[in-house]
């Protein structure tokens, strides 16, 4: 199998970063020396990474991060790619990695869920005495999901706290598997998990990205793509069948094409076909498509009336 010109590294480690901020300026002109493109963060308690570029540039910026003794045994999930992933090199300091905004932060190097490794995880995904938690949001959720695994109804991470503590009683004697996109996020929300009183609480070590790419497992019982946050927007996971698991937002038919509404105040990520993302002007409702900012009607140049017989078709 021939290499693909260009890689995207997924990559976190938490880890006490002195000085965030400066070190956040001096990685970014080092990720653009290198010619990388992506979006990292940077806070005390750590770093959190996504970035794009040739085999060649990859592979010096890993061995420059590895030279530094707070990163050397980061582990780097690697894609194959076509081209960039990103338009832009970007890298922010941000008070946390996750955003859960709990009234007592996790510290995963002290409190966090057991690790599964992708093995180990595929059986207990099969195991009736186990609940499988997603702990994404709706949107990565509803492109594509282990099978059987609960749909946390959040629109932000920040929120699964909350939605946990309403819905305890489904967790009642459970034993609690979750997982997110590369690790990062189950390593804070397991911990909590335990800090709230579960028992039994169990993580999927690397993430989905690892789970995809193991030679035994091989991304079985995943249904749909995974969400990711560049521009490939999906990618596959499972090597042995493709279920789509996505909806059409307008029609309810198979789909795993994402879009934002038009409305740039509304910027909602919805699953729909060409042809409804035409007919419905691109955007989730009757409110957000006669927004007067209606970015589908300015790229398409629509004149009033031609917005209003679009409407008079869908109603
Ligand atoms: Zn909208």
């Amino acid at each position: 199998m021939s290499q693909k010109p260009y890689r995207v590294l997924l990559y976190y480690q938490y880890v006490t970063i002195e000085n965030p901020e400066e070190f956040a300026v001096e990685h970014k002109a080092m990720c653009e020396e290198i010619g990388l493109k992506g979006r990292i963060l940077v806070a005390t308690e750590g770093i959190n990474g996504t970035v794009s570029g040739t085999v060649e540039q990859t592979d010096l910026y890993m061995e420059k991060m590895r030279q530094d003794p707070r990163f050397a045994d980061m582990i780097f999930k690697i894609d194959e790619a076509d081209e960039h992933a990103f338009k832009k090199m970007k890298v922010r300091h941000r008070p946390e990695l996750v955003t859960l905004r709990l009234e007592d932060d996790v510290n995963p190097h002290e409190i966090t869920g057991q690790y599964l490794s992708p093995k180990e995880f595929y059986e207990r995904l099969q195991d009736p005495d186990t609940i499988v938690l997603d702990a994404r949001n709706d949107y990565e959720f509803d492109l594509g999901h282990f099978r059987g695994a609960v749909r946390p109804d959040i629109l932000n991470f920040r929120d699964l706290p909350d939605w946990v503590r309403e819905n305890k009683e489904m967790f009642a004697d459970k034993k609690i598997i979750t997982y997110c996109t590369g690790g990062i996020r189950c390593e804070k929300f397991s911990g909590w998990l335990l800090k709230e009183g579960f028992k039994d609480v169990a993580q999927l070590h690397g993430g989905i990205v690892t789970y995809g790419k193991d030679p035994e497992v091989q991304g079985e019982l995943w249904d749909g793509q995974l969400y990711v946050f560049d521009e490939r927007i999906g990618v596959p996971v499972n090597q042995k069948e493709h279920v789509v698991v996505g909806k059409d937002y307008y029609s309810g038919e198979p789909c795993e094409r994402y879009v934002n509404c038009a409305n740039p105040a509304c910027n909602r990520k919805i699953l729909c076909s060409e042809e409804n993302e035409h007919k419905y002007l691109r955007s989730c409702s009757p409110e957000c498509r006669t927004h007067p900012r209606n970015r589908y009607v300015a790229q398409h140049g629509l004149t009033e009336s031609e917005v209003e017989e679009r409407l008079q078709v869908i109603k």
